[in-house]
């Protein structure tokens, strides 16, 4: 389904003097064939996020909001339409360049931490750090702070709570200052207290001129967004 035109980004131009917008997706369609059967996860969604929002991706489970966040990330390659992060092109590009383009401008938040579990915290985003290149690297020490680490630097992953571990998953994910935060369901194993932490420091990331997106089935997500896109059987059904 297309947008109406006056709603529809996908070919706006960015405003003079602004950065112009940080994802842009357009007509992303993703087929899976398992045997004889075919799904369609993605039937040509088009998707922008601003440097500054922070956008909930919403939907029922099977809606196709994970391929959307792996076809984003360059994880997964769509089979029609295309992907830009930062202006840069991300489909049609080879597997290095599609991982250089994340490890330089995007942070990946996944249910499943993101972390190694032989390497402390502090090692975990010290390997990051050196993945991205000398680029962005933020200052360790203040980034653990600020997310209310810095006891647990030298702490191995299996040592740190659910809530530690959800902000570790972060200081990985914000360890060369993406511009671009992708995260499923970051807030789907955690208390209620806990995912407002989070949703704090989202909310945080996004003020420092990062473009969120969260995939969640979290009514607390959805309220703490700029806006939410609704996907139903791979389209986008609002935004
Ligand atoms: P959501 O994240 O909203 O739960 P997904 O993006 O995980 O949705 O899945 C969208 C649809 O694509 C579902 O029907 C799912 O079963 C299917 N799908 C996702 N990944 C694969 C895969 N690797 N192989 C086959 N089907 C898949």
């Amino acid at each position: 389904m297309s947008a109406p035109p006056s709603i529809d980004r996908s070919e706006s131009q960015p405003l003079p003097g602004s950065r112009g917008p940080a994802i842009v997706a357009r007509s992303l369609h993703r087929f899976y064939r398992t045997g004889d059967a075919e799904t369609l996860a993605l039937q040509g969604v088009t998707v922008q996020v601003d440097p500054g929002e922070l956008v909930a991706v919403v939907g029922p489970s099977g809606s196709g909001k994970s391929t959307l966040l792996a076809c984003l990330a360059g994880l997964d390659e769509p089979d029609a339409g295309s992907v830009e992060i930062v202006g840069k092109p991300v489909t049609g590009r080879s597997e290095q360049a599609r991982a250089r383009i994340r490890a330089r401008h995007v942070g990946m938040v996944f249910q499943s931490a993101n972390l190694f579990e032989h390497l402390t915290l502090d090692q975990n985003v010290a390997l990051v750090q050196h993945l991205g290149g000398a680029v962005n690297r933020s200052d360790r020490a203040a980034l653990l702070e600020s997310l209310g680490l810095s006891h647990r630097a030298r702490v191995y992953p299996s040592r740190l709570s659910g809530g530690e571990s959800s902000r570790a998953a972060l200081a990985v994910a914000l360890a060369n200052q993406p511009e671009v935060l992708l995260a499923d369901e970051p807030t789907g194993e955690l208390d209620t207290a806990t995912e407002a932490e989070v949703l704090g420091l989202l909310r945080r990331t996004a003020e420092r001129g990062a473009a969120v997106l969260v995939a969640s089935h979290s009514g607390a997500v959805a309220a703490a967004a700029d806006r939410q896109i609704t996907l139903i059987d791979g389209r986008v059904e609002s935004s």
